[in-house]
């Protein structure tokens, strides 16, 4: 699998992903699985922050990985054990870091940066990137910093990695609650951020994992 192939493939799937479950949301036959009801939604407003920044993180990904691919992949063999580990310390990584610029700069000293998201209070899928520019930016730098520190990973540890992070950052604003057991923790983490969302005092700052919010103390 070459790289190029790699990131087309997580990138269309996020917008397709993210298509996907805002029609889902807007369906009445999903009525019994949402977690708040419809609202009235702009979509012009949403576009107009959503596509440039659509653009912009899909600009940076591309741009960054193949700037330091000789820093961020390796093209060495390796097992489903390796892609595993690979996947694991990076985003375990990334929680963690994401989880304290998210509380002590988004919710401190940055927050006319974050606040432009917390004007969502019922999220969905397309307003996944409704970020101020410079929050969208930190955070794929932050997530390309993981990768080079772990790094140099293997390009099916990056492209999992990478799906991972793109895609749970869309379902957890999805507003539906996924009733299949296997899906449970996924629809723990959108139940998570829709309180979060609710007020810029919520808790629940990591995205990845919970776990995070459990060891400090910030899980609501
Ligand atoms: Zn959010
Ligand atoms: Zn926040």
């Amino acid at each position: 699998m070459a790289v190029h192939v790699t990131l087309i493939t997580v990138l269309v799937a996020s917008a397709l992903l993210e298509v996907l479950l805002y029609v889902t949301y807007v369906s009445r036959s999903s009525d019994g699985y949402k977690i708040y009801p419809l609202r009235g939604k702009d979509l012009r407003r949403i576009a107009r922050v959503m596509l440039p920044n659509s653009l912009l993180s899909g600009a940076l990904i591309v741009g960054l990985t193949y700037g330091g691919q000789g820093w961020l992949l390796h093209t060495g063999e390796t097992s489903a054990l390796g892609v595993v580990a690979d996947v694991v310390a990076t985003l375990v990584l990334y929680d963690l870091i994401y989880y304290c610029m998210h509380r002590y700069l988004f919710h401190g000293r940055l927050q006319w940066v974050h606040v432009l998201h917390h004007t969502v209070k019922y999220p969905t899928a397309i307003e996944s990137l409704y970020v101020h520019p410079i929050e969208n930016a930190m955070g794929v730098l932050l997530f390309i910093a993981c990768i080079w520190i772990v790094g140099p990973i293997s390009l099916w540890g990056f492209a999992v990695a990478l799906a991972i992070y793109s895609w749970l950052n869309i379902v957890i604003h999805s507003g539906l609650d996924f009733r299949h057991a296997w899906l449970r923790p996924v629809a723990y983490m959108v139940r998570k951020h829709a309180r979060h969302h609710s007020s810029m005092r919520a808790g629940n700052y990591a995205s990845i994992t919970p776990i995070p919010d459990l060891v400090f103390g910030t899980a609501e």
